[in-house]
């Protein structure tokens, strides 16, 4: 038996090398790999793919000569597969281990380290790109930018935006009343979610996230699922709040994706100039049609059924929970009857366990789509998703592809995931080696 060891390069011990940025192009060749390209349902024949600096740089089927340098990699691939990092569109980096009490009490600087302790668990699963969601995640994209700590890619949108009452609106009843203008509440002053009862609150609000760096910006157009105050079926904000968000969200050359179940908030987010739906579990036919004509996309997910789990039994969370599980099928049925652009998100909160099995939810699309469709909307299409962002994007170049010039985030699996999907629950094991960015951030196959 060949010993293996694994290589957890944390960033602080590679970018942050001197050595590391004097020599910003340093070389990696896989060599004898299949690709999955992130786009097509079929691997490659036999393969050699060199990474310079943070970019794919070619892509051949004969051996690509050994690079010159010293530092340069070589990794015999061994005929496994090659294929672009994960990407989670719907993600929560700073509430995804937190319980919901602890994520409103907790001091910001132990949040942050558990999320950054989180960060680098979700790249070690694979998922080289996160879209988030909601919550205070600029501090922690940045560090991880800067190479301080490992983790994924973020493109943060920032607190969420809703309104007095809404899904996002975690105060409580002793708070009320607001007073315009008066002190911010808790989870306004950590950034997490503001409210804004107007169009012109809601400009501040936007105005807010896209200053600290928002891509893109996040609304709670109806009611949800894990906040205490707004049943499923209401829609929250107005049309011209939402239209004023659309406004100062394009002025800045991004765009607005609502939280919205049914019909009726979807329809009206619409009208407003959303460019995409989050979850949508309730939509109706009519609604399907009205998002193909206008090509919105629809960014949902199969829920685990332990999501119910967190609330208590029989609470009003709990039965919403159940709602939505029931509604799925129907969702994804008529999301490919309608061809609609659907992304993946797991929307994983408040549970370290949950999002362990990260992998397990993509995997779980192969009720609705086969394996390779299923990973293409988890790395290709996924990242069309990201480029919505325009020049808001903190990450200018290809995601979620393989090919010549895109920027180099890869897994080396273990095995054929198009012919055998459940490879992706258990990356620990599978995932041999994972790259982003040109570094490596895993490698048991030795050197
Ligand atoms: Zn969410």
């Amino acid at each position: 038996m060949i010993a293996r060891s694994i290589v957890l390069v944390v960033a602080c011990g590679l970018a942050g090398s001197p050595n590391a940025q004097t020599q910003p192009s340093a070389a990696t060749v896989f060599q004898n790999v299949r690709i999955f390209d992130g786009k097509g349902g079929r691997l490659s024949g036999p393969s050699h793919v060199l990474v310079r600096g943070n970019r794919i740089e070619r892509i051949s089927s004969a051996p690509i000569p050994a690079d010159q340098r010293p530092d340069a990699v070589m990794i015999d691939g061994g005929g496994r597969t090659l294929m672009p990092g994960l990407i989670d569109v719907h993600w929560h980096a700073m509430l995804v281990r937190p319980t919901p009490a602890a994520a409103m009490a907790a001091d910001i600087g132990y949040s942050n380290l558990v999320a950054s302790a989180e960060a680098a668990d979700t790249l070690l699963r694979g998922f080289t790109t996160v879209r988030d969601l909601g919550g205070p995640a600029f501090g922690l994209k940045r560090a991880i930018d800067e190479g301080i700590v490992a983790g994924p890619r973020i493109l943060p949108s920032g607190a969420v935006i809703t309104v007095t009452s809404g899904h996002g609106d975690f105060r409580q009843l002793f708070e009320l009343p607001r007073i315009l203008g008066g002190p911010p509440a808790r989870m306004e002053a950590l950034g997490a979610s503001m409210v804004a009862d107007s169009p012109d609150e809601v400009r501040v609000r936007v105005r807010e996230q896209l200053m600290q760096g928002a891509s893109q910006i996040k609304l709670t157009a109806g009611g949800g699922v894990a906040s205490p105050h707004s049943p499923l079926d209401v829609s929250t904000f107005t049309e011209p709040e939402l239209r004023a968000a659309v406004e100062a969200a394009e002025n800045w050359g991004t765009y607005v994706t609502v939280h919205a179940y049914t019909p009726a908030t979807i329809r009206r987010a619409i009208a407003a100039g959303v460019k995409c739906i989050e979850h949508g579990h309730l939509m109706d036919e009519a609604t399907a049609k009205l998002m193909a004509q206008h090509g919105i996309w629809l960014s949902i997910q199969p829920f685990p059924d332990e999501m119910a789990d967190v609330f208590p039994r029989g609470s009003q969370e709990w039965e919403k929970a159940q709602e939505v599980l029931a509604a799925t099928d129907r969702a994804y049925a008529l999301a490919k009857k309608y061809r609609l652009k659907t992304a993946f998100g797991t929307d994983i909160l408040f549970s370290q366990a949950l999002a362990q099995r990260q992998g397990a939810l993509l995997a779980k699309l192969v009720r609705w789509y086969t394996p390779a469709e299923a990973l293409v909307m988890a790395t290709g299409t996924n990242a069309q998703l990201l480029a919505m962002s325009g020049k808001r994007n903190p990450y200018p170049g290809k995601l979620g592809v393989v090919e010549e010039g895109a920027l180099a985030d890869l897994l080396l699996v273990d095995g054929n995931p198009i012919e055998d999907i459940k490879l992706v629950e258990d990356p620990a094991k599978n995932f041999v080696l994972i790259m982003k960015d040109g570094k490596i951030y895993k490698n048991t196959l030795g050197r």
